[in-house]
């Protein structure tokens, strides 16, 4: 989508600190981080939300669920499967904090998390 933020960064008009890439996802630190790790996981095809994403391609959603938990690995959040952890986040809609609708995965850690969240 033209005007997609995240379809431009996949595209390459906008730059992003990519921390992983595979055929069809990229990870890419947030600008705005609010953890020591702050990663988004996306999918490079655009799907608006997670429940969209669900429903065209229930693999891709796995692929991104292995791409987060792969950036966890190299962000030295996971050690014995278990410990020091990390959170997954995806926010839907305006009154959960989506701002950019292209489905993501917020990976955070390096930080002891809280609940509930904000
Ligand atoms: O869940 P939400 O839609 O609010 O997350 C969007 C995220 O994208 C924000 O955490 C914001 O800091 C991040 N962002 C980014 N690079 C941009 C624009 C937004 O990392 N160029």
């Amino acid at each position: 989508m033209d005007d997609c933020l995240f379809c431009r960064i996949v595209a390459g008009e906008i730059p992003a600190d990519a921390v992983r890439e595979t055929d069809r996802t990229l990870a890419f630190r947030d600008i705005d981080p609010q953890a020591p790790t702050h990663v988004l996981v996306i999918p490079r095809e655009h799907h608006r939300n997670v429940a969209a994403l669900a429903a065209a391609d229930p693999g891709l959603l796995a692929e991104l669920v292995d791409a987060a938990h792969a950036v966890a690995q190299q962000e030295g959040l996971v050690t014995d499967g278990s410990d020091p952890g990390y959170r997954l986040v995806t926010n839907t809609g305006p009154q959960a904090g989506q701002s950019v609708d292209h489905v993501h995965l917020h990976v955070l850690g390096g930080r002891r998390m809280t609940w509930p969240p904000g």
